[in-house]
């Protein structure tokens, strides 16, 4: 391709409102142009990675059974109202309609899959099955601000699998799990599994894939040496005990005190390091009603585990609720609470191996100094409520953990028969029973992971596409507007293409400055320079955009050695 014709130039600064990344280098390179929020165009060169990118999803799909097919965007609002998606993701739904017909914009294919399939799949013999597309997907996502990491309009792949049993299920699923590994190394990225994301009455049957990136929407917990991964919000680790394994229990004193309602106010007050703290956090439990909820003053509780543990919705109670429960704000604690009070107790094992805590008194102005577990408060149950942080023991290896932010670029559930009982889709047994046929299912946006890409491969200067995405594979550079220099600059284009090598040839009458910067910022993976000081030797100038330094190469090695190099990898 001649740069002077593509559709789609580089611009000198990215647009004012790009706030990633990916947003400000692609546009900036030319490959992507935003409609509105979260809505992009794709010219060529964007176009050209996402084909890429697709092509890659589609060989390891096709891998594991998937066939492709092509489902509508457009799906009659009924098939929602049946398995009441249309009321639980009402807000994400683009919602249209003419004259009294009613529809919505799918911002996935359940609903439209699982009718689909039931006209085919009537026996055992019929299964197992498995489809995917590649489709463009519709969501109002509330925060549309990373670019095309999270679109409004988007691309996803989604595949579907059918199966007889559970058994059957997890056998595949363990198969795609492997295609998704290759999907994304193969497009150059690192990717770490995660299980289930956790939320309230969270069933764990789903992992994410997550490629790590300093502005990720997620917070990951990783372990770097035994590679475990895990979702912030339930991921567990060991804290480490203060090492005072000597302490004696001292005896309880009640104290006066002036002070704020934080830890950080309670530990200076007493002059007592945080984790001598116990810290109560009451919560309005849904049923149940208030809970309080003990841990070491310097560790933070998961909502979502306590949640899961619960099994009940719940948020923190409300200074109005704790006073209306004649709790006092500030110095609640399980320590002598009165027992005309409604609120039970649950602590995280970490206040265990603590002597001599610091706590309120439930007194307004009074604290307890030498509060020991047992002696003089009791917890009947004990869970790990622990919000996990860098610095935290990963369970499995022992070594650090740390908090890092990431990207989910694909995610993976086990459906069970939730969509097939709605719909209706069963299969005869070989023993002529009729069963709900078991679903799995199975999406990588392809958009994020283009959008990732740049996230996780790129410096100032631009993009560094891995050579499996790159739009082209080499970029033609010519310096100084002479006839002998366009004319082996031509050459080798032509002959580049005679050997269908992609190529994108910067033939631009414009400095040697603009067109080394639009190199860079395009980031194709090989850049050849010819001027005339290299065609005084016969060669051309090599430079790798992952590498640092160029290299002078005799023009008649070049395409040998272009050809290793697209291989390599
Ligand atoms: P997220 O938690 O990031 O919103 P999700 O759990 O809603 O993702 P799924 O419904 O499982 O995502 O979609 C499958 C895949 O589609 C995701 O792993 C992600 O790669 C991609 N995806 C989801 N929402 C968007 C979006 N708004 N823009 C681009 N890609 C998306
Ligand atoms: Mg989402």
């Amino acid at each position: 391709m001649l740069y002077s014709k593509l559709f789609g130039k580089t611009r000198h600064n990215p647009p004012v409102d790009a706030k990633s990344i990916n947003a400000k280098l692609l546009t900036q390179a030319g490959f992507i142009e935003k409609l509105a929020a979260g809505i992009y165009n794709y010219l060529p060169l964007g176009y050209k990675v996402l084909k890429k990118i697709d092509n890659i999803i589609r060989e390891e799909m096709n891998a594991v059974g998937g066939q492709e097919i092509f489902m509508p965007v457009l799906h009659p609002i009924e098939i929602w109202e049946r398995t009441g998606r249309d009321r639980i993701m009402e807000g994400v739904l683009y919602k249209t309609s003419c004259g009294n017909k009613k529809f919505v914009l799918g911002p996935s294919h359940e609903e439209t899959v699982t009718p689909l399939t039931a006209n085919y799949v009537k026996s055992y013999k019929d299964l197992p099955l498995s489809v995917y597309q590649i489709q463009t997907k519709f969501r109002n996502e509330p925060r549309a601000k990373s670019g095309i990491l999270r679109g409004r309009e988007f691309g996803m792949k989604d595949m579907y699998s059918f199966h007889v049993s559970e058994k059957d299920l997890d056998e595949y699923y363990e198969k795609v799990k492997q295609a998704y590994f290759n999907v994304f190394n193969r497009c150059g990225l690192k990717t770490h599994i995660i299980e289930a994301s956790g939320g309230a009455f969270s069933d764990k049957f789903s992992h994410e894939f997550s490629v790590v990136t300093p502005y990720g929407e997620d917070t990951i917990i990783v372990c770097e040496k035994c590679g475990t991964a895990q979702n912030l919000e339930i991921a567990e680790g060991k804290v480490a005990d203060p090492d005072e394994p000597e302490e004696k229990e001292l005896p309880l004193k009640e104290v006066d005190v002036e002070r704020g309602f934080t830890v950080v106010d309670n530990a200076k007050a007493h002059n007592v390091p945080e984790s001598k703290i116990l810290k109560t956090v009451v919560y309005e439990v849904e049923d149940v009603g208030l809970l309080g909820v003990v841990i070491r003053g310097d560790l933070n509780i998961s909502e979502v585990k306590l949640e899961n543990y619960m099994k009940k919705r719940l948020r923190p109670a409300t200074p109005d609720l704790l006073k209306k429960a004649g709790l006092v704000q500030g110095y609640i604690s399980p320590v002598n609470v009165s027992g005309n009070i409604n609120i039970s107790f649950i602590a995280d094992h970490s206040i265990k191996n603590v002597k001599n805590f610091v706590t309120g008194a439930n007194v307004n102005g009074k604290d307890y100094k030498n509060v020991n577990l047992g002696r003089d408060f009791t917890i009947k149950d004990f869970t790990d409520l622990l919000e996990v942080k860098s610095g935290f023991q990963c369970l499995k290896c022992g070594k650090s953990l740390k908090e890092l932010t990431a990207i989910e670029v694909g995610n993976i559930f086990k459906l069970g028969t939730k969509f097939s009982k709605v719909f209706n889709l069963s299969y005869t047994d070989k023993d002529g029973k009729l069963k709900p046929v078991v679903m799995g299912c199975y999406g990588i946006g392809n958009t994020r992971l283009l959008g990732t890409v740049v996230e996780a491969s790129h410096d100032e200067k631009g993009v560094i596409w891995p050579i499996s995405v790159a739009p082209y594979h080499v970029h033609i550079v010519t310096l100084g507007n002479n006839k002998e220099v366009n004319q082996n600059a031509q050459k080798l284009y032509k002959d580049l293409i005679n050997e269908n090598i992609e190529v994108l040839f910067d033939d631009r009458d414009e400095s040697p400055g603009v067109k080394l910067n639009d190199a860079d910022l395009i980031g194709l993976p090989l850049r050849l320079v010819i001027s005339n000081r290299t065609l005084k030797k016969d060669s051309v100038e090599w430079k790798a955009r992952n590498e640092k330094n160029a290299e002078d190469m005799k023009l008649e090695d070049v395409i040998k050695n272009i050809k290793n190099f697209i291989n390599k990898d």
